[in-house]
């Protein structure tokens, strides 16, 4: 377990890689000059099975920042905190269909979801709300992150600056928010906080790995920990099923057809509950900000190992 071992799972991914590598559309994220610089030319994908052994091919060990892939993580580690009925009185459950940087509450002036950037400020001030300061909440964040990873996890402090020094947009939601009474700490905390949870850096093989441990019921496959309990990574995938691909779900869940979620450094996480957890990498976005090359070696996999959840095994 945790080692990447040669078998048919490996060659049939880089076949996957091979055949997505021809071509490469799209565009790296150019609000971030960081991300904007990324070689674009990287692909990778990778799987890690719900026993622990890790399969992968292409840039599987290059290190990017995580983005909103952190979100469905921050959103389990807020309700272990808080218990589920809590954290739903402050963030809704309902996809958008809109972009991930949307300023947009629902009628009850909460944020639509967790997986959109409203609500995963909300979700991120929700850690140690009233209790932790910026500091300890975002080392709480980080720690969680790493004990679904199973290792420790830093952060890349040139994408951190460089997406902070650009942020306005997101400054302007967390205003938004901090107007209708949606977060209580203060906006430019909260910004940075969740900048900064955005850029923890790791690999598609840790990726895969988390993926796979929320596919294992919340136990971490290798060091066996229980990071968190099954009913919490039920109401995750539910979400990240729905709202996981922003203004693209629709598709994703009619042509993929389990849980994903994407961070637009380029990489796409995927669960099979019960299975694995699979993670690609290519930086370049589609205009929903979905990794291009990710989301096609995802249609193509759940094609042809008929992977849907509404088709019978
Ligand atoms: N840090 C990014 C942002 O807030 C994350 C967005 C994303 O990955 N879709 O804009």
């Amino acid at each position: 377990p945790g080692v990447q071992i040669q078998s048919p799972i490996t060659d049939y991914l880089a076949g996957l890689v091979a055949q997505n590598s021809k071509d490469n559309p799209g565009a790296n994220a150019a609000y971030i000059p960081e991300l904007a610089a990324v070689n674009s030319d990287q692909i990778g994908a990778c799987i890690t099975t719900v026993d622990g052994y890790v399969y992968g091919s292409g840039d599987v060990g290059v290190e990017f920042s995580i983005q909103s892939v952190s979100k469905p993580f921050v959103y389990a580690l807020a309700i272990e905190e808080h218990g589920l009925d809590w954290v739903l009185d402050r963030v809704d459950v309902e996809p958008s269909g809109e972009a991930f940087n949307e300023l947009s509450l629902d009628g009850k002036q909460l944020p639509k979801n967790p997986m959109i950037n409203a609500g995963a400020m909300t979700t991120h001030s929700l850690i140690g709300e009233g209790t932790m300061t910026v500091d300890e909440r975002f080392e709480h964040i980080r720690k969680g992150l790493s004990r679904f990873a199973g290792r420790e996890l830093g952060v890349d402090e040139g994408s951190y600056a460089s997406e902070l020094a650009t942020a306005y947009r997101n400054f302007s939601i967390a205003y938004m928010l901090r107007n209708y009474g949606a977060i209580k700490a203060e906006p430019g905390d909260v910004v940075k906080g969740y900048t900064r949870q955005c850029a923890i850096q790791l690999t598609a093989a840790d990726l895969a790995t988390m993926g796979a441990t929320l596919a294992n019921g919340g136990k971490q496959p290798v060091t066996g920990e229980q990071v968190v309990s099954a009913e919490t990574v039920r109401q995750v995938l539910s979400v990240m099923t729905t709202c996981g691909m922003y203004n693209e779900a629709g598709h994703w869940v009619c042509e993929v057809g389990f849980p994903g979620k994407s961070g637009v450094s380029g990489c796409v996480l995927g669960v099979l509950p019960g299975n694995l957890g699979m993670a690609t990498f290519s930086p370049r976005l589609d205009e929903a900000g979905n990794s291009v090359r990710g989301m096609r070696m995802y249609k193509q996999i759940a094609k042809e190992m008929v992977l849907h959840m509404m088709l019978p095994p």
